[in-house]
């Protein structure tokens, strides 16, 4: 089946059916002719499909290529929260559960600190911008070797494949200072805004649902024991430097 994704193969499918036009129309003018190609016939059945079937092929590509770039649009739509270009929960729970039960990494569960008073304060839309500049921080750390998801609300999700508690803990730590140095200007003032984590580890057999439950669990610490701070499963939260 002739695929048409990229502009190199409209083309080919251009020449192709082009192609294939030329010789059916050779093939039936032979056929009609008794098994004989007489010169004279030869010349149209030649030039009449490649007359027509270029523009005509030419046209279908276009609308092939149109089409495969809608489905590529829509795609990443569906994939992806359209406040902060992370993936949604939904399709970062897909790949965590295309990723097999026996994977192995560690997951971070991240919650911006007091952002009901952030709302309160300066209102939706600069709520709405804090969010989405914590997303970029998180995305910058993780986009080489994971995946970062908004949870929901002013939450979000870290998958690290590979990557230990130590490791994950380390990375944790520079994307909680790195939105603690960061700063949104807001009506000409500097606005600051801090972050809580939860890990978890998946040793391969526990569930991965299980293992979200535990990075939520060491989140709840970590708030309760002061925020800006990373917890881990079964250990007091590091204290922020
Ligand atoms: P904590 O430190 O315990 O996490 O406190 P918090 O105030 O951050 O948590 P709480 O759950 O009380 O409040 C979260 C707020 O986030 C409430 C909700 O209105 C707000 N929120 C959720 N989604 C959005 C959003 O997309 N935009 C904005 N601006 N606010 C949102
Ligand atoms: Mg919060
Ligand atoms: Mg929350």
């Amino acid at each position: 089946m002739l695929k048409v994704r990229t502009t190199a193969e409209k083309w080919r499918f251009v020449v192709a059916i082009t192609g294939g036009a030329v010789l059916a129309s050779i093939l039936l003018t032979w056929i009609m002719q008794g098994g004989e190609l007489i010169t004279q016939s030869l010349q149209p059945s030649i030039l009449v499909p490649l007359l027509i079937a270029p523009p005509v092929t030419l046209w279908s590509a276009n609308r092939m290529l149109e089409i495969h770039r809608l489905n590529q649009q829509l795609e990443h739509l569906l994939a992806h929260d359209q406040m902060t270009n992370l993936l949604s929960r939904s399709h970062f729970m897909r790949r965590l559960d295309e990723m097999s039960s026996d994977f192995k990494g560690s997951v971070l569960m991240l919650d911006i600190d007091f952002f009901k008073q952030v709302n309160d304060t300066y209102g939706h839309l600069v709520g709405d911008e804090v969010i989405r500049r914590v997303a970029e921080v998180i995305e910058t750390h993780v986009r080489q070797d994971g995946l970062a998801a908004r949870y929901g609300g002013e939450e979000f999700v870290v998958c690290l494949p590979q990557k230990d508690l130590d490791e994950a803990m380390g990375r944790a730590e520079q994307i909680r200072r790195a939105v603690e140095n960061q700063t949104v200007s807001v009506s000409g003032q500097d606005l600051r805004c801090t972050i809580s984590i939860g890990l978890g580890y998946a040793d391969g057999e526990k569930p991965l649902v299980e293992v979200l439950r535990k990075a939520d669990e060491a989140l709840y610490l970590a708030k309760n024991q002061g925020r800006n701070r990373v917890g881990t499963p079964h250990q007091t939260p590091q204290s922020a430097a």
